[in-house]
């Protein structure tokens, strides 16, 4: 089986109030600041993106004021400052097509790009108060996903060797996540199944978990973490800085 490296890509900053995104109802009118994160996973011989983060200032600032992308921080530019042509990508996963997870798809020119089927009927006929999340037309914005030849998976799947996707259903409809085989055990990519670290830590002594304050269904999403928790040795989760605090997982392996 192949085993793998995973480097956490800082795509830019979004700002957000923390009880509404991040914890529910736990610090609400409090700013925080949250990276858009992608991720860079090898073996030494394939190379693939899941996630592939935010966009540029301009468009960031229309989502949440005051976040930015500065420069060098879209995903190429991350990418080629670790020797990686975005060329050289052949998989993109997408855990979901939320507009800070899926920007500059088209600089991976020679990628397959999966997404859940699901994920991808409503990010392309969403219910209004998702217009924004998925730059709908009706916003007069083209969805950064529109021109992208994705691919559907419906379910669980070991997409190569060492690489599996499996549903994790609840802050989209069709969110997935990735369980990537390490040196170091099962590293879960969450995407936004789990927010941020702040997630998993219990609510009180009956909840093991936080529940995040962005959510289509509450109930799939905490069955989601509780899966995400289950598979997972190491747990990464899509908006925590924290994650950055290594430059690979597993941790400690290096450059
Ligand atoms: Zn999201």
């Amino acid at each position: 089986m192949s085993l793998y490296r995973i480097y956490p890509l800082k795509t830019g900053t979004i700002i957000v109030d923390q009880g509404a995104y991040v914890t529910r109802g736990i610090g609400l009118g409090r700013e925080m600041e949250i990276p858009g994160t992608a991720w860079y996973v090898t073996d030494g011989r394939r190379k693939i993106m899941v996630d592939v983060g935010m966009c540029h200032t301009e468009l960031a600032d229309w989502h949440h004021k005051g976040s930015r992308q500065e420069p060098g921080e879209a995903v190429h530019e991350q990418l080629q400052a670790r020797g990686v042509d975005p060329a050289e990508i052949e998989l993109v996963i997408l855990t979901h097509l939320h507009w800070d997870h899926c920007h500059n798809l088209d600089k991976f020119t020679k990628a397959r790009f999966v997404v859940h089927s699901r994920e991808l009927a409503f990010a392309r006929d969403p219910i209004p108060p998702y217009y924004k999340s998925y730059e709908h037309t009706r916003l007069g914005k083209t969805p950064p996903f529109a021109a992208i030849p994705l691919e559907t998976l419906e379910g669980e799947a070991e997409i190569l060797p060492g690489l599996t996707v499996f549903p994790t259903p609840g802050h989209s409809p069709g969110h997935q996540s990735v369980a990537v085989a390490t040196e170091g055990g099962i590293h879960v990519i969450t995407g936004d199944a789990v927010f941020s670290y702040a997630n998993l830590v219990p609510a009180n002594d009956y909840q093991p978990f936080t529940v995040m304050g962005r959510f289509v269904n509450i109930v799939e999403s905490w069955r989601s973490m509780e899966e995400i928790v289950r598979r997972g040795k190491v747990i990464l989760p899509g908006h925590d800085l924290r994650t950055m605090d290594h430059p690979v997982y597993p941790a400690g392996t290096g450059n």
